[in-house]
């Protein structure tokens, strides 16, 4: 199972359809318990999107819409983004590209994962997947985002993944995975929101 495939079969299973397209809603509590059904890719709408670290040096575009949006409660997203968790966009590799700054990033492996930061202001770029042969950008860093508190529909987070090992309950009604959905090569047990606040 891919990731793509993964990812969107889980989207497909907590969305609803509006105007011909899926849309990410949030699902009563009860309902996260169900596990992903896995059914065909869903249609999607293809755009170039583009973003930049804080200072602007570095530049990158996607010229499609993410195959996935999680949000990651690891330990080492959330040390390395010195956040609570991070909302990964994740591409397929060759649709997400740096257009002008390459030579000012920093890479800094963290297992797994090679993550590329400005060497001018610091901001997390991009990181390579390695495992799922993925690329993530990072939600905040896409333009269109933040001044208005807007999200654009397909750059929606549609779950959480590591919920078990970060630190704070986020009551959006989106699926809570403990470590990875199964589809993903993961456990598939899903934590309740208030996981962090009851324990
Ligand atoms: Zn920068
Ligand atoms: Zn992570």
């Amino acid at each position: 199972m891919s990731f793509s495939k993964a990812a969107t079969s889980i989207t497909r299973a907590i969305a609803t359809k509006s105007a011909g397209f899926p849309l990410a809603r949030p699902l009563s509590l009860s309902a996260t318990t169900a596990a992903p059904t896995l059914t065909a890719p869903r249609r999607r709408c293809f755009a170039s999107h583009t973003g930049s670290c804080h200072c602007g040096t570095v530049k990158f575009q996607a010229d499609t819409d993410p195959v996935a949006v999680v949000n990651c409660h690891c330990s080492v997203c959330r040390r390395c983004h010195s956040a609570s968790y991070a909302p990964l966009v994740v591409f397929e590799p060759w649709k997400l590209r740096v257009t002008q700054g390459a030579n000012r990033l920093t890479k800094y492996t963290t297992g797994k994962e090679d993550r590329f930061s400005c060497s001018c202001c610091g901001s997390k770029v991009y990181s390579e997947l390695n495992h799922l042969k993925k690329r993530a950008a990072f939600l905040q860093n896409f333009d269109g985002h933040g001044a208005d508190g807007k999200i654009r529909v397909s750059f929606k987070p549609t779950f959480h993944i590591f919920y078990g090992s970060g630190t704070i309950d986020v009551k959006d009604g989106l699926p809570k995975y403990d470590t990875l959905p199964a589809a993903l090569g993961g456990s598939d047990k899903q934590l309740p929101e208030n996981f962090h606040s009851k324990r």
